[in-house]
This record gives C-alpha cells, structure tokens and sequence, in this order.
C-alpha cells in the first residue's frame, strides 16, 4: 500500500546528508539527546537544542509521520517514542574541547561561585544550598530545569514526572561506566597510565579506525592541534594527543567513586555511552540506539567520542543510526553572552511576562540547521499569531457537526515535517489553515479541530499551559478558574527568592503587580502560594 504521506527524511550529521529515518523498529523509535549540565540555569540556547529533539520525538509519534523499514515497507504512524535525555552532573569540563577534560569540573565551578556569591550577600535564589555540597547544587538546578522544561512543553521532562529514569544522571550511573571502561581496557581499545591505585585511563583513538568519521577530522589532523586544545602536561602520557580521558584518579576531586584505577571520576563522553547504551538498547537486546541529538558543539569532541567508545564496547560499526545537531541560537543578531546584557534564560523570560507557549514558537520556527536568531519583539509576534490559532481551534470546537478534515492541510503539513523537519512550512500550512476556517473558506467542526490537534500535538504550542494537561508549577497553586501559567509561578519563584533575601520591597512589588492583574496571593505552609482571582 503507498504510504499517506511521504517518508520522513532527515539529515544525518554522519552521512553529511538527509536519509530517510530507520529505525531497527519503525513501530518503536529510541531517541537520546544530551541535555543538561546542572551548574546553572538553562538558557534558551540549550533550550532550542532540547526543543528540536523534541519536535523530532513529537513528530515521530504523529499518525502523519511515516517511516519505512529495511525493506521498503512503509510504515503510518503513530508509533511509541522512548526518548531519554541525560542530566549531566559530573565531569564536564569548562575546557570541553579538550581531549584531556581540561580546566575544572563545571560543578565545582558553581560550588565556587556560590560560595563567592554567598559572601558577597548576592546569593538569592540559591540562599539554602551548601556550596561545599555538589549534589545539593546539581538537586537545586535539575529541579529548575525540569520545572522549565515542563513549562516549555518538553515532553521527556513532563514524562519523567512518572518515570524519572527518562531524566537519568550521571552520577547515578557511574557504576556502569567503570564496568564500561573496564571492558574498553579488555578489547583493546583503552590503556591505564600511572602508578597503581592513581592511574588514568584514555581511550586509544588509534585502535577505533573510524575515529573522525563524524566530525570529518583525521588524526593526521589532530595531532597538529586541529579539533581542540591538548594540555601539554598530559601529552607525555598519551599514545596519541586525541586520546581522550575515560577515568580520572583525583582524590581532591570533591564528587568521587572507587574504581579499579583509583579513587576519582569519569570523563565526560564515557557518561553518554552509559546512559544511552543502558536505557535504551539493552532493555530490548540492541546494539544501537535510533537517533542522537545534541547541539552543535557537541558534534567534536563529544559525539566524536561517544561514537567510538560505544563501538568499540559493542564491537558494532553503528551506535546511532541517525546523528541530529541542532545549530546554536543567536540574540538580536550577536552570540548571547552575560557581558552584552543579551543572555536569556528560559525563566528570565517568563518573568518578564512573556507567556511559555510564544517562548517554545520562537525557539522552534526557524529550521534546526539554520542559525535562529531570537529577539524579544518576535515574542510578542508569536503571542498573537498563538491568539489566532487558539481562535480557529475554539470555533471548530463550537462548531456542530464534522466539518471539514482539510486533508490537503494535513498533506501539507506532512510534506513539510518530512522534509528534514521544515518546521517553517509546518507552521505555513497550519497558518493558511485558520485563515480558510475564519474566512468561512472551509467548514470548521470536529474533524477540523482534530486536524489542529494533529498538527498542534507536533509543534505543542496552541494547548501549551492550556488545555493540554498539567503543567507543574514550582510554587504556585492555582485555585479552580485561575488558568495554570508559568510565568506567574516564575514571578511567585522571585518573590520567594526576595523574601528570603530579605528584600522585602521587591517581594511586595510582586504582590502588587499580580493584584494589578486581578490575583490575590496566598503564602501556603510548605513554600507553596495559593493564587486565586480576588
Ligand atoms: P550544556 O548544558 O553546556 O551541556 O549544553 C546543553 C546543550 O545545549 C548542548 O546540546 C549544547 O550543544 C546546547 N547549546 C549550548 N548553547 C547553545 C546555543 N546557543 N544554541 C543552541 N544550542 C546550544
Ligand atoms: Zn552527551
């Protein structure tokens, strides 16, 4: 039977082109992405890159994707997506291109800027961690980040309210990554230096052929220093200057495991082939996962060396069938940075207002391997387009009857998604959609509503925070005929911040203004606060 629609097609960063999506089973998807490092809060850079891998996940669960097997078969959808995005919590390195894990820890790095910040009187939202304390600091932004990530619609976060093992962490599985690099030592393909009981253990690039197949680098070219910074202090250790750190010993290290090798910690890399490999190929006796996302940066040195440690593990050529980089976001036009006042996190922006829903349009609309440039003006763009889109979806809902499925939109959005994501043309055919159903062009009832549902259920913003089911919220309650709304429980966020910083003012400020928009506040024992309309 021809497919419905045409076979979704993506682009695979280790092939250098878009290959339709084949996964070992069309009917269950696996996907991982890199998420997280919880030294800070989240900012909406990394969120564009969580973003696209769940638009990805989104529309590979949609009845308008189709997939095509091995043998030619196509496949409709909707199909089970696992997807799994790792917390990282140990051993990323402020130096990460480096091969040897140069510079510090970037968990010990928010241990010393809490600290410094807790003497300097400036450490608000922070006021109850021990900054000696890493597990504390990783607990404090984890919670963040999952809270944002609700709010933004990333459905592996809503998920791991129920299944937390879809949010694993690193430091939860270290275990496996020293049973890992022991294996890695067995076959070949990874060596020990140094006295016994403090030795490090690096990965021997020379004994993986493939080694820069992802990121096109030659070793020829990485031992002139191309492809990242070496520390020079490591060199005469190593057997190639790639090779890259698997084990640390590092007594001083302040997060540490007893290992073989000695007491110490992981490389970055080792920590992605752990949670991959255990969470979604061993459970169902593979090799490889379906698709790995990730940013950009993470192609080399990250991916580069997940790819080679995960096949030389498995003795496998494959370890991901597909590889997706999303290309990092820029504001008003220049890289975000804190110096040029342009630096945004997710929850910066709702508590300026701006509602979660026009926040994840944003992050999604331009195509995933086309640099996105976000400004604040475009917000607010989005917020009006949502409006006309919520529009169309109530006036099919009030509508008697059926009406029409406008097929040929379906279509449309269909040619579009399967087009390596053109999440651009998606959202044009959901735009000529509502303008058919306002103008009468078309007749809106059930079906028609379905057919946004359809399309919205891919994008995730129309019923974003609505009425698409919960969304938590840190520390608001809202009471019956209060709408749910992130933003607000940002502000009640800052508020709390502000009272136990003893900035009283600003507390009050909160209050007032959430009177001005016809809220009372309620504090609840427990931190909670109660918002009801007054
Ligand atoms: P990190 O927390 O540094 O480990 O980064 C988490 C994810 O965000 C990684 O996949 C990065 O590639 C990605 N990322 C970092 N900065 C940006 C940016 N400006 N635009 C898009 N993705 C980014
Ligand atoms: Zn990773």
């Amino acid at each position: 039977m021809a497919p419905a629609h045409p076979q979704f097609v993506l682009y695979n960063t280790l092939e250098r082109r878009a290959e339709p999506v084949n996964p070992a089973d069309p009917e269950a998807v696996t996907v991982y992405s890199c998420g997280p490092t919880v030294y800070d809060d989240a900012h909406i850079g990394n969120f564009r890159s969580f973003l696209a891998a769940d638009v990805l996940r989104r529309w590979l669960e949609s009845p308008l994707c189709t997939l095509t097997d091995d043998a030619g078969r196509a496949h409709a959808g909707p199909r089970q997506v696992t997807h799994v995005m790792n917390i990282t919590d140990v051993g990323h390195m402020t130096d990460d291109s480096s091969a040897d894990g140069g510079g510090e820890d970037k968990m010990e790095l928010a241990a010393r800027r809490l600290q410094e910040s807790k003497k300097a009187g400036t450490a608000h939202a922070t006021a109850d961690i021990d900054p000696t304390d890493p597990k504390q600091i990783a607990d404090f932004y984890t919670a963040r980040f999952a809270a944002d990530a609700r709010a933004l619609g990333l459905k592996v976060a809503l998920q791991a309210s129920d299944d937390p093992t879809l949010l694993p962490r690193a430091t939860d599985a270290v275990p496996g990554m020293i049973a890992m690099i022991g294996k890695l030592i067995d076959r070949g393909h990874a060596y020990a230096v140094g006295e016994t009981g403090a030795q490090t253990v690096y990965f021997d690039v020379q004994s993986f052929p493939d080694y820069g197949s992802l990121s096109g680098n030659t070793l020829e070219r990485l031992k002139s220093g191309a492809g990242g910074r070496v520390e020079s202090s490591h060199q005469a250790e190593k057997k190639h200057p790639a090779d890259f750190l698997l084990w640390k010993t590092d007594p001083t290290h302040k997060m540490k495991w007893d290992s073989p090798w000695g007491s110490g910690y992981p490389g970055w890399h080792i920590e992605c082939t752990a949670m991959s490999l255990e969470r979604l190929a061993e459970p169902i006796g593979r090799h490889d996962i379906d698709i790995h996302t990730g940013g950009e940066d993470n192609i080399f040195p990250h991916h580069e060396c997940e790819h080679a440690q995960s096949c030389g593990l498995t003795g496998h050529s494959t370890f991901a069938r597909h590889w997706m980089h999303a290309r990092f976001l820029q504001v008003e036009g220049e890289k975000m940075s804190k110096s040029t006042g342009n630096f945004f996190t997710a929850r910066d922006l709702f508590a300026k207002g701006h509602s979660p829903a026009a926040v994840r349009f944003e992050l999604i609309k331009t195509h995933y391997r086309a640099n996105a440039n976000f400004t604040e003006q475009s917000l607010t763009d989005a917020a009006k387009r949502l409006e006309r889109w919520r529009t169309a979806l109530r006036a099919c809902d009030d509508a008697n009857g059926p009406g029409d499925r406008a097929d040929d939109a379906r279509a449309e959005f269909a040619a579009a998604m399967a087009d390596d994501l053109n999440v651009a043309g998606a959202i044009a055919a959901v735009d000529r959609l509502r303008s058919r159903i306002a103008s009468g062009e078309i007749e809106a009832g059930s079906d028609t509503a379905q057919t946004l549902r359809d399309f919205d259920a891919v994008l995730g913003v129309v019923e974003l925070g609505g009425g698409s089911g919960p969304t938590e919220m840190e520390v608001a309650v809202f009471a019956d005929g209060v709408e749910p709304d992130a933003a607000i429980d940002a502000r009640l966020i800052e508020r709390r911040d502000a009272k136990k910083a003893k900035d009283f003012a600003k507390a009050d400020a909160i209050r007032d203004e959430l009177a001005g928009m016809g809220l009372a506040i309620l504090d609840r024992p427990g931190g909670k606060v109660e918002v009801r309309r007054s």
